[in-house]
């Protein structure tokens, strides 16, 4: 655990106790602020409390007792309007921050040129943070993963000049962390998400920028108009910014071609890695996470040969167009994320020959901007509430079978890509969230993932 120690001997609000409010409040309890909780839910105050935490319903309390409040990312700051509690807080003239902002003051206290790599972007950080931790990892760094991945960051070891915390930050937590100013600051993309919290594009756009315009040294994604104003803007001063992606090879830049990344850091571009036959990394979007990587990977001063073998042994993250069985000639996919027509989009790229399950709970629009890909899809089983509408989606154009469950779905395109004379893959990539059938995405995928296990003759290939 990182202790929080900026408020020792002083009183913090909290709101919020889901993910890592508690971690946050613990944290900040170790580092000797009395903290005051409060959740909407009984059962996490409940738990706070059995943790030692005081928790009280914030609204009726005495915010003159309080130096700061403690907010969780998921909780409106701004929009669509500011909750009570940041209301509150604005009335008793008290900062608003989350624990980023604490883990960056105990950073600037205790080991300022500690390495600190924070990554953002709409898409691809997930990816993109695992990856940049596993090619340290490779390297021999002892490495600190966190943030909005997994484990929440001031429940991760204390920042040192020997350690490296790679964390990954959604832009609500950038929001909430005004000295976020890290060693390596990485943003991938922008495209119109999470709107209804930030405003417009503009105000999301200039939330993300925040992290690399701070940063040391910046690594920006520039395939989209956004991130090229935003090299723009940021360029002219001191700071090393590196451009990466697929489209930009000038001078300056980590990119992605024909499955390679090369760099274009030093003299005559070079290549650093190959990507192909890298199953966990499929695709123009996964490349561009992978220079992404990369880049932070040479700025960190890892050698070419440990990039290319980390990149080779990259086990992917669950449920990202994982690779979970193969039988035979059959490859077995599960893209449970893929909870829209854009995510699966990326999926129904990188193959051929697929026998595709999908639905549950549609989104707008459903799957009609997929249909240039329908030449690729052998059949389709349909599963969920979106049933009804997809069959018409498809009707004349894509053979569907009407499964219902996931149960059913696996079996009979198991069956008749076992049947198929070419290889195939069985993909499982929704384009539609879970809820009608499941808890979650990731309950989705593991179900997908037991069925697929239970096959005669499945070998597990790779996050199996
Ligand atoms: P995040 O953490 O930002 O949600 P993930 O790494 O978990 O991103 O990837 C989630 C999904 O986003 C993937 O399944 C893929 O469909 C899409 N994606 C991943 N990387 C990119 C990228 N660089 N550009 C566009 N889309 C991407």
């Amino acid at each position: 655990m990182t202790p929080a120690t900026t408020f020792a001997g002083r009183t913090v609000a909290l709101f919020g106790l889901g993910g890592s409010g508690l971690a946050t409040a613990l944290a900040l309890k170790e580092g000797g602020a009395q903290v005051v909780a409060c959740d909407d839910n009984p059962a996490k105050m409940a738990e706070a409390a059995a943790r030692g935490i005081e928790t009280a319903d914030l609204r009726t309390a005495d915010w003159s007792r309080f130096a700061a409040l403690l907010l969780s990312p998921g909780v409106p700051l701004t929009h669509p309007e500011p909750h009570w509690s940041a209301k509150l807080a604005k009335e008793a003239g008290i900062e608003i921050i989350g624990d980023i902002e604490l883990f960056c003051r105990e950073r600037a206290k205790l080991a300022p040129n500690a390495p600190f790599i924070a990554i953002t972007g709409t898409n691809g950080k997930s990816t993109t943070t695992a990856l940049v931790a596993h090619i340290l990892r490779a390297a021999g760094h002892d490495v600190q993963m966190g943030g909005n991945i997994g484990t929440a960051i001031l429940s991760l070891e204390l920042p040192s000049e020997d350690r490296i915390h790679v964390i990954e930050c959604s832009s609500f937590q950038i929001d909430l962390a005004p000295s976020l100013a890290p060693s390596i600051g990485v943003q991938l993309n922008v495209s119109p998400d999470h709107l209804d919290r930030h405003g417009t594009i503009a105000e999301y756009a200039a939330i993300k920028e925040r992290l690399v315009a701070k940063a040391d040294k910046a690594i920006i994604g520039v395939d989209d108009d956004i991130d090229r104003a935003m090299v723009a803007r940021l360029s002219g001063g001191k700071r090393t910014i590196v451009r990466v992606g697929l489209t930009d090879h000038a001078a300056g830049s980590v990119y992605a071609e024909g499955g390679r990344i090369v760099s274009h850091l030093e003299g005559e571009p070079r290549r650093i890695a190959d990507l192909s036959g890298v199953g966990s990394l499929r695709g123009d979007h996964n490349a561009q996470n992978a220079a992404a990587a990369v880049a932070v990977a040479l700025l960190s001063g890892v050698e070419a040969a440990t990039i290319q073998s980390a990149l080779r042994s990259f086990p992917g993250l669950p449920h990202r167009m994982e690779e979970i069985g193969q039988s035979g000639k059959t490859l077995f996919i599960n893209d449970s994320k893929a909870t829209n027509a854009d995510s699966t989009e990326k999926a129904l790229k990188s193959f051929d020959n697929i026998f595709w399950i999908l639905g549950g709970k549609a989104k707008e629009g459903g799957i009609t901007t997929l249909r240039s890909y329908f030449p690729q899809i052998r059949k389709a089983y349909l599963i969920g509430a979106s049933s009804e509408e997809f069959a018409k989606t498809l009707e004349g154009e894509v053979p569907y079978a009407l499964c219902s469950t996931l149960d059913r779905a696996v079996e009979q395109a198991a069956h008749d890509a076992a049947a198929s004379d070419a290889a195939a893959v069985v993909l499982l990539s929704p384009a539609c969230a879970s809820y009608d059938q499941y808890p979650n995405y990731e309950m989705r995928g593991n179900h997908f993932r037991e069925l697929v296990r239970a096959l005669p003759g499945i070998n597990p290939t790779m996050g199996a």
